[in-house]
């Protein structure tokens, strides 16, 4: 049994964790440099100072986007300055109750079984449901294709005739990394009939998104996700000219995929528009909500409850399903139950990452407003443990003796001045 006070774990390895030096394929951040990020506030902490302090002002005001390595590097002297706790290479495999406590497995560098009172699930896009793989895909061999945000060995797509799904940033980046690795040909197989070009989220970007989505009616929070999905949010400009100033590379727009099969040692794909065999299909078709798909979280999954069963009507707008499999999340980010009483742990399991937008906007999962997030996170729970000890503290305040005044710091008037009253 471990017991600790606080401890993050993290399944990759120290300087590798999230996306950016693994399966993140852009060169650049996509947020503005000035992002405040993890900074929880502190000038000193953020992007800006840390840079600044290496390589000056100059070199600050040249900058344009932060390279996502370098964002990688920030990050790693983040969690040394702040000697934050923790243990990488432990993988979270299980979920179960135990008594009053959260039982977590944790296998890799740690094997054994940690006991908490809180448990934050801050697991990142893919770390809720995994990633989206259409279904015409799904008895297809692995050699033939990947998912963008799995380990692709782009040095074997030299020479290769290339296939991408896909109009998003991880879109353009996977192809961009397949024609820089020497690809033969690309093909950006695209089913909208036009790319997106306004990111609709960027327009209303104030502290009072930040601070007030989490608490307007449910009929705003659907009517704003739903109407920014509609919009799609396009490939950043600088990863599309990545892909497009290759003469090999192609896109092909309104080209829904039909069907995918294997032939001849290839992969033979027919589109809305024609039939055509690759050597390789990158899927850049992103992440979904759906708790049952992540074997460390089959215990609670059918307990969640999801914005499908308590909060969406059809009066709201369309019923899309990342928006319908999205926990109803409470104040603090908490999962809630389907059915009253069958799973009380989800009170103390915390949802926070990108699924938690719907329920509380767009303060985790991605950088810029996660301090935000935090602070609303971790007061919460800091609310929570008083609440559930209000016994101990009550006991504490009245077992308090401390005193302030020693009783030699005045001298009491009041018995003469009753004295002279009564005479
Ligand atoms: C390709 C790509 C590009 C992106 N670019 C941007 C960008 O430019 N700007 C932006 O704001 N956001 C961007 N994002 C979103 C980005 O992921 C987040 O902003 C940021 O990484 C969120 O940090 P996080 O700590 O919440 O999650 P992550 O950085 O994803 O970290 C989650 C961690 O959880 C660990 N984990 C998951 N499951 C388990 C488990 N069972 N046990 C133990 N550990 C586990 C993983 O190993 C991982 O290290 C991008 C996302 C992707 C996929």
């Amino acid at each position: 049994m471990v017991i600790d006070n606080v401890i993050a774990y993290d399944a990759a390895p120290q300087g590798q964790e999230g996306p950016w030096v693994t399966f993140a394929r852009m060169e650049t951040l996509r947020s503005p440099k000035t992002l405040h990020g993890p900074a929880l506030g502190l000038p000193l902490l953020t992007f800006r100072a840390w840079y600044t302090a290496q390589w000056g002002d100059e070199a600050w005001a040249q900058l344009d986007k932060i390279p996502k390595d370098q964002w990688m590097d920030y990050l790693v002297w983040f969690r040394q300055v702040l000697n934050l706790p923790i243990q990488n290479g432990v993988r979270m495999t299980r979920i179960s109750a135990a008594g009053e406590l959260i039982a977590i497995d944790v296998e890799g560098a740690v094997n054994t079984t940690v006991y908490t009172r809180k448990l934050v699930l801050a697991t990142g896009r893919s770390g809720l449901g995994g990633t989206s793989v259409p279904d015409f895909l799904q008895h297809v061999d692995r050699q033939y294709w990947a998912h963008s945000a799995d380990d692709i060995d782009f040095a074997a797509l030299k020479g290769k005739n290339v296939a991408v799904i896909g109009a998003g940033a991880s879109a353009m980046d996977n192809a961009a990394t397949a024609l820089e690795a020497g690809a033969a040909s690309l093909d950006m197989l695209i089913r909208r009939p036009e790319m997106p070009r306004i990111n609709k989220m960027t327009g209303i970007g104030s502290q009072g998104v930040v601070q007030g989505m989490h608490l307007l009616p449910d009929e705003w929070k659907w009517k704003i996700f739903d109407y920014v999905a509609a919009a799609q949010t396009p490939p950043p400009h600088a990863s599309t000219l990545r892909v497009s100033h290759h003469e090999n590379a192609h896109f092909y727009l309104n080209c829904g995929i039909k069907a995918v099969t294997e032939q001849a040692g290839q992969l033979l794909i027919s589109t809305s528009q024609r039939q055509k065999a690759y050597d390789y299909l990158i899927a850049a078709t992103g992440f979904k909500n759906d708790f049952s798909g992540r074997a460390e979280f089959a215990n609670i999954a059918p307990h969640i409850r999801s914005w499908a069963d308590a909060r969406y009507q059809t009066a709201m707008g369309s019923a899309r399903t990342h928006m319908l499999e999205a926990p109803d999340l409470g104040p603090a980010f908490e999962f809630q139950e389907r059915v009253a009483g069958a799973c009380p742990m989800l009170q103390h399991i915390h949802c926070f990452n990108d699924a938690a937008m719907l329920s509380h906007g767009k303060v985790s999962g991605d950088i810029p407003a996660v301090s935000a997030g935090a602070e609303r996170l971790v007061r919460g729970i800091t609310a929570a443990l008083f609440q559930e000890d209000i016994q101990q503290h009550y006991a504490s305040l009245e077992a308090f003796a401390h005193p302030e005044l020693l009783g030699d710091e005045w001298t009491d008037s009041s018995p003469l001045i009753k004295h002279e009253v009564l005479l």
